[in-house]
């Protein structure tokens, strides 16, 4: 997988302050894309283990404490990244449990399959459908178009009755 930048300190994307890691690569081609450069997989740089090691570290640093990290792109869930980002989530929830993640990817909740669904256990915050131009509103919080949805998916499993 590649990427094509990393925030170790970043305030827009998400809540709190978070780390944010764009990886390259999305075939949604959306009319109006913030961020066109991203289509390709080739893309950016590779995403190797000291940039996860980074990630790691900046999650753990207690001189800026980050309240998680944000997954954006491009698409971190189409099934060519989640071969790189599913170990990394997994090492994540199981080295930093306090530490939230967020996910924007342009595939709709109920499309996702059973591959890319592995993902959903370990992100907390998943924004999820293409950007439509004819729908966007820049007064959304944390969405482009108001097709798109804010799913808070720990806070609704934690709702649900057993
Ligand atoms: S899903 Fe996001 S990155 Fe992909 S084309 Fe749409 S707006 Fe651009």
């Amino acid at each position: 997988m590649n990427y094509l930048q990393y925030y170790p300190v970043d305030i827009v994307n998400g809540e709190g302050t978070r780390c944010t890691l764009f990886v390259s690569g999305c075939i949604h081609a959306c009319k109006g894309c913030y961020n066109k450069k991203s289509w390709s997989f080739k893309a950016g740089v590779e995403f190797d283990q000291a940039m996860e090691e980074q990630i790691l570290r900046d999650l753990k640093d207690t001189r800026i404490n980050r309240q998680g990290l944000t997954l954006s792109g491009g698409d971190p869930m189409h099934p060519k990244n989640i071969a790189t980002l599913l170990p990394l989530v997994q090492r994540i929830k199981r080295e930093c449990p306090d530490k939230d993640i967020w996910l924007w990817t342009g595939y709709r909740l109920s499309e996702l399959d059973d591959y890319q669904q592995q993902m959903l256990p370990y992100i907390d915050v998943l924004i999820d459908g293409k950007f439509e131009q004819a729908l966007a509103d820049p007064s959304l919080i944390w969405r482009g178009s108001s097709n798109q949805v804010v799913h808070r998916l720990k806070v609704q499993a934690a709702s649900t009755p057993s």
